[in-house]
């Protein structure tokens, strides 16, 4: 038995077409279901379904096989005991860092001061800042961070963006690209090496998969 961790969502949505290349159907769908665990049209695979941060973590300690994360997920979990050989190009988006219209953000970066940045995502954010010499004190949230800088809880965030939509409604500028993101298959090293007949299969079929999505794209 192959355990499959997924997140509700753009994830879910977006792994459907890869699952169904790997011959996967879920039995029932999770948005609609209050199950945490889906049976498929296999015996051998079930899905789990998580909260997005949640996957590594079920996947490092071997409660699934496999799953999918984005990598802004993987960056802050750090990725320990994961195999990632696979980049799946879904739920594509950037991380950025970005400021109320109007905030002299390179102004104050030149000048050594310290910012106040809130985010869901501590370790990327510091890793970046600290690259670059940036002084900054962190702000953890767990969601809306646009808001922060709009009643002043912060100079800055670091979030994902990717149409910009939520940035501009809310009258805030991205000042800097920190990384493009996707989402990537992850899987745990000890299952594939046990299991490497159900899971090599699904791999290839995913990475066949992937590889026609980006023709297509052409
Ligand atoms: P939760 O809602 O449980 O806090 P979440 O907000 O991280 O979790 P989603 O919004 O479904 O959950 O995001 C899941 C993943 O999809 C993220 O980890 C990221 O990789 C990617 N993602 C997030 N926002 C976007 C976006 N606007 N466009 C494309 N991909 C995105
Ligand atoms: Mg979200």
């Amino acid at each position: 038995m192959i355990t499959l961790a997924l997140s509700k969502g753009r994830i879910f949505e977006e792994t459907t077409p890869l699952l169904a290349a790997a011959g996967i159907t879920p039995l029932e769908d999770p948005e609609k279901s209050r199950k945490l665990i889906i049976p498929t049209n296999r015996d051998d695979v079930r899905l789990v379904i998580v909260r997005a941060s949640d996957v590594p973590t079920y996947v490092q300690y071997g409660a699934a096989d496999i799953g999918v994360a984005g990598k802004d997920v993987l960056d802050e979990h750090g990725g320990a005991g994961l195999y990632q050989p696979l980049d799946l190009r879904i739920a594509r988006c950037r991380m950025m860092v970005a400021v109320p219209q109007g905030y002299e953000y390179e102004q104050a970066v030149r000048q050594g001061a310290r910012i106040r940045v809130a985010t869901k995502y501590l370790n990327t954010a510091r890793t970046h800042f600290a690259a670059k010499g940036v002084h900054v004190d962190l702000i953890k949230l767990y969601g809306s961070m646009e808001l922060g800088p709009l009643v002043g809880l912060s100079d800055a965030i670091v979030d994902l963006v990717s149409s910009g939509g939520t940035l501009k409604a809310n009258n805030l500028v991205a000042v800097e690209h920190i990384a493009d993101i996707s989402s990537r298959l992850v899987v745990n090293q000890a299952a594939l090496k046990m299991k490497r007949s159900l899971i090599q299969p699904i791999i290839d079929n995913f990475a066949a998969a992937v590889e026609r999505m980006a023709q297509e794209e052409k």
